[in-house]
């Protein structure tokens, strides 16, 4: 048969054979180029999100699109060093970079929060929100040039094809397949993907070409540099008690937040020695102008942190970049589509940096996003699916936004703040990254069971945030200044060890659990009936304690019983339907009077007189 053929071609007249030779040429070269996923920026949710669709089905064609040469530099490279317990459990467990993080990466001893005290010229003096060493469960402080170099190599052997140096021109999308116009090397060559996602961050490819840009009305803005030394606020003094409180190396591993009205400055070490510092703030309480050159930036921490404006100016030889970004968070409408596009990582949507949830939004979009391609290219339906996902993240992102967005004029109030922060982890730790953690994250199915109790849980959850905002205006003086404000800037000095409230540390722990699907529905269950009694005796304590509390709404429900003593339950304690004792943990059987207990370790002593706890 194939001589057959060799025969007929040789036959043939030589301007026919030439022809022919053309057009196999051609279809070979099609074949070459034509890709079952082409993915548009090899940054951080780019190249993860190669990683995981090839370990979820090896056989899969994809192509990763990069406009920058590799190495890219390590420590100034970009922004998004910090990472929390689902950004790191998505790293470390689904993209499969333990060892990377493990060995050339630093550990982090959580996030920590200083609060103002007087002009901020002593540390010791400021009240403080931390740990005492690593989490539990692991986390990390990324140098991103270094990770984003370690992915380019990982999925050039594990047979992804990566181009960099390759600037994509257009997208234009078809019926079968997607064709990516890109800039390598001077010449223009074009590619074929059955599914083409948007991972070019502020790139912003699809975005901008489908007209999907939505902005966000948080308002803040951030500017950022890098030194090569080590910058540790542990080293700012050498008082004995102060120091005796939490171990140096501990100060320096977390992402320090050393908090204001209307700002907070971070602190970031990197592998090996550098660190990252950046200021971000409010737009109305400090014009981005006041901050946005290094000597401006300088000037601007010499009066609201003055120790680490001398820290600062001690290395300034050793600076590494500075950059600027304004009104950096920014929503979208929609993120993917049935017609086999989507959006990933900064491409979509952002929210703020406050708790570092960045990678966490990466996991779960490329979670998603994975779960779709796959689906699809087994010749599945996933119209509906897409609908689903659409609401579930973009409403993730919005309830996210409520954390942050008018949020900024609390940072100075160390009681409101505390309070905050720890309702934030109990969120966060309960509900959020519990639900990641055990991979349910794109399980619609498990979405529509728990849909009453999840928006159980989101109600509750605004009416926090609300309270938070409400709770602060009344410590605020009229005209919103926060100076020699009686019972809000005079807290005495302290540590708050987060990890010491127990209810908190459990929360975090289980996140281990490894729990199956019933006794997960069971848990979130129980912890969102414990984030009830939090929310309660946060209350409480802000009607005993603040003149004026009577106009405080209360966040739970009207006449609400608490879950624990029956509507949620049943007798037993179990939940009604699911009565599993597998799904018991620690922090959701607690009782009221527990939580009451255990909440009493975040309120700060202040020397005005507070009204006495009932
Ligand atoms: C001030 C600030 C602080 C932050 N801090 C944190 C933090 O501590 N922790 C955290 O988790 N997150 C943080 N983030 C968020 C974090 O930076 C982002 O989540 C993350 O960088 C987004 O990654 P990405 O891959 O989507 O985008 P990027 O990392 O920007 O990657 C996009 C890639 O696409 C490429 N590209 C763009 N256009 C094209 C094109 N036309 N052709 C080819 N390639 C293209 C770019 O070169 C780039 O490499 C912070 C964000 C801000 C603004």
């Amino acid at each position: 048969m194939e001589n057959d053929l060799s025969q007929r071609i040789q036959a043939l007249p030589a301007e026919k054979r030439e022809q022919l030779a053309k057009l196999l040429k051609q279809k070979q070269s099609q074949a070459a180029n034509q890709y079952d996923v082409v993915i548009l920026g090899g940054g951080l949710a780019g190249g993860t999100l190669a990683q995981q669709l090839k370990r979820a089905q090896p056989e899969i064609k994809i192509l990763v699109l990069e406009k920058r040469k590799h190495p890219v530099p390590e420590a100034a490279h970009k922004v998004g060093e910090s990472s929390v317990e689902m950004g790191s459990h998505y790293l470390r467990n689904i993209v499969g970079a333990k060892e990377h993080l493990n060995t050339v990466q630093l550990p982090k001893s959580g996030l920590r929060f200083f609060f103002p005290a007087g002009d901020n010229t002593d540390i010791t003096q400021r009240v403080e929100l931390g740990c005492t060493s690593v989490l539990p469960v692991p986390t990390h402080q990324i140098d991103r040039g270094r990770f984003e170099n370690m992915l380019h190599d990982e999925n050039s052997a594990a047979g992804i094809t990566v181009w960099d140096e390759a600037s994509v021109q257009s997208v234009e999308f078809g019926a079968e397949q997607h064709t990516v116009t890109v800039l390598r090397h001077e010449a223009q060559l074009t590619v074929t993907g059955r599914w083409v996602v948007d991972a070019s961050g502020r790139g912003n490819v699809l975005k901008r070409k489908l007209g999907l840009q939505k902005p966000s009305s948080h308002n803040v803005n951030a500017v950022w540099f890098r030194f090569d030394d080590v910058l540790n606020v542990a080293d700012w003094s050498d008082d004995p008690e102060w120091q005796a409180a939490v171990p140096s190396a501990a100060r320096r591993l977390s992402t320090t937040h050393l908090m204001g009205r209307g700002y907070w400055v971070w602190l970031i070490p990197l592998y090996p020695n550098s660190t990252s510092v950046g200021i971000v703030a409010d737009a109305k309480l400090h014009p981005h102008g006041d901050m946005n050159r290094f000597d401006r930036a300088v000037a601007w921490l010499e009066k609201h942190e003055p120790q680490c404006a001398e820290a600062v100016k001690a290395k300034q030889d050793r600076l590494q970049d500075f950059c600027v970004l304004r009104h950096y968070a920014h929503d979208c409408q929609q993120v993917f589509s049935a017609d086999r596009w989507a959006l990933t990582g900064e491409a979509g949507v952002f929210v703020d940096p406050f708790y570092s949830p960045g990678s966490d939004f990466i996991g779960l979009s490329n979670t998603i996003v994975t779960t779709l391609i796959l689906k699809e290219l087994k010749c599945e339906p996933i119209a509906q699916d897409v609908d689903l996902y659409n609401r579930i993240y973009l409403d993730t992102f919005h309830s996210y936004i409520g954390t942050y967005e008018d949020k900024y004029p609390l940072m100075g109030n160390a009681q409101v703040m505390t309070s905050k922060v720890v309702w934030d982890f109990s969120i966060y730790w309960g509900v959020n990254a519990l639900i990641f953690f055990h991979n349910k994250s794109q399980d619609l199915a498990f979405w529509t069971d728990m849909r009453h109790e999840l928006s159980r849980f989101d109600k509750l959850n605004v009416r926090m945030q609300q309270f938070f905002r409400d709770w602060d205006l009344l410590l605020q003086e009229p005209g919103g200044s926060i100076a020699n404000v009686p019972g809000l800037t005079d807290w005495s000095p302290t540590f708050v060890n987060y990890m010491k409230i127990p209810f908190l540390h459990e929360l975090h722990v289980e996140l281990n659990d490894g729990l199956d699907e019933a006794a997960l529905k069971i848990r979130v269950s129980k912890n969102i009936d414990l984030l009830e009694m939090i929310a309660d005796e946060m209350f409480q304590r802000a009607l005993m304690t603040t003149p004026r509390a009577e106009s405080l709404q209360a966040p739970t429900e009207a006449n609400h019983e608490p879950a624990m003593n029956g509507a949620h339950t049943n007798g037993n304690g179990h939940t009604n339907g699911h009565a599993q004792p597998a799904a018991q943990s620690f922090a959701s059987s607690r009782s009221r009077y527990d939580v009451k207990a255990e909440l009493n370790r975040i309120w700060l002593e202040t020397q005005t007189p507070i009204k006495e706890l009932a």
